[in-house]
């Protein structure tokens, strides 16, 4: 029976980009706006709401409009890159703000905010990822804003999001959550109490390693959401519509890709946890990963294709099994439909806290078989 009245689910909403339709044309899909300027009318009056390039343009907004839709969010904007999303949230705190942030993260962020502290313009104190005594020892009555991962790279350390915000909010700070490795389709962290969802559009949100962009989501605006805004604006970080116009693609199938990146990794991460070559195997849809039970939880069971092996032998040993996949490319970043893999302490340096064996693999949507063949006679070879 059909029901009357009934709003459309998510996944028909993106499937069909918010059932875009053009009334003059009927074309069934958002056009690429390249204008860099818009005219003003008769009355010399400017048409609202665009103006000009640098303050988004009709294709960038449909873009925002879907991530909207996927975090339950009242406002999205879309950035040139996950980096520039963060970095105008770090750049929009007040000279000397104190911030609580993992000590272990993405390494990106983590730069950008010890780059600030070094220039003074803010104060940092750390917990470790997942640890939420140590946030809330981390905590100062001044504390502007927690940062949190989850799942944290590179270990998949899972925080649980609504017992985050609890900590923040008591001290009057506002909770970020980097959920890039679950998107929202998965995690939808507004709704566990984050004040700002933050991703990596990059990732899987556009899913075809073809574009950076970055995603910035509230609930309800105010006087930090306008500085964050007013700082894309005059910073030109804004993304651009050729990119909104691919990420708009690729997210016409986030939910089918997303599906299947899991359970290919459900199959590998199950595979590897008791192989003879393998240490470890960290991966939250394990049942004997540490935050396994909240993230059935914050992810409805969507656990995600990123995982990480640490291989037995040395580091040495781990850099082989990179270099001998011949279906997993050596590459970083994650969240594509192609599987990667990633020998992560040479990518995050001497200094980051990463266990040299440590491998990041970010599982796509090919035969699961020809995956695990790959890692299969990789580690083979790494040993012999
Ligand atoms: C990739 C990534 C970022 C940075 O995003 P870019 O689009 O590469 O600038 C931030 N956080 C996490 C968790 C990421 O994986």
């Amino acid at each position: 029976m059909t029901k009357k009245n009934h709003t459309l689910s998510t996944e028909t909403k993106m499937a069909q980009a918010l059932r875009y339709l053009d009334k003059e044309t009927g074309a069934i899909v958002p056009p690429i706006q390249s204008t860099a300027t818009y005219a003003r009318d008769s009355n010399y009056e400017i048409k609202k709401p665009y103006w000009y390039r640098r303050d988004g343009n009709e294709t960038t907004s449909h873009a925002e409009k879907m991530v909207a839709e996927l975090e339950d969010a009242t406002e999205t904007l879309l950035f040139a890159s996950g980096m520039s999303a963060a970095t105008s949230v770090i750049d929009s705190l007040n000279p000397n703000a104190h911030v609580v942030i993992p000590k272990a993260m993405y390494h990106g962020v983590l730069n950008q905010f010890q780059t600030y502290e070094t220039k003074k313009r803010l104060k940092i104190s750390y917990y470790t990822a997942g640890n939420l005594e140590e946030l809330s020892n981390a905590m100062q009555n001044n504390t502007s804003l927690v940062w949190v991962e989850t799942p944290n790279n590179p270990d998949w350390a899972v925080t649980d999001i609504s017992k985050a915000a609890d900590i923040a909010h008591s001290k009057g700070a506002k909770l970020l959550t980097d959920c890039t490795a679950t998107p929202p389709c998965a995690t939808k962290a507004l709704n566990f109490g984050a004040d700002i969802s933050m991703h990596s559009a990059t990732k899987y949100l556009n899913g075809h390693s073809d574009i950076t962009s970055g995603s910035l989501s509230i609930k309800s605006s105010d006087a930090f959401w306008e500085e964050i805004a007013l700082n894309r604006k005059l910073q030109g970080s804004v993304l651009q519509s050729f990119d909104a116009f691919l990420l708009i693609r690729g997210m016409r199938t986030l939910f089918l890709r997303f599906e299947k990146a899991t359970e290919n990794a459900i199959r590998i991460a199950h595979h590897f946890e008791h192989h003879k070559l393998i240490e470890k195997v960290l991966y939250p849809g394990l049942a004997s990963h540490p935050g396994h039970a909240i993230q059935a939880a914050q992810t409805s069971r969507l656990f995600g294709g990123m995982m990480s092996l640490i291989t037995k032998g040395n580091k040495q040993t781990a850099i082989d099994v990179a270099r001998y996949c011949n279906v997993f490319y050596p590459a970083t970043s994650l969240g594509g439909v192609e599987s990667l893999i990633e020998h992560r302490a040479t990518v995050s340096g001497d200094d980051f806290p990463v266990h040299p064996n440590l491998l990041r693999l970010s599982i796509g949507i090919e035969d699961v078989n020809d995956l695990i063949d790959d890692l299969e006679q990789a580690l083979e070879r790494a040993n012999t």
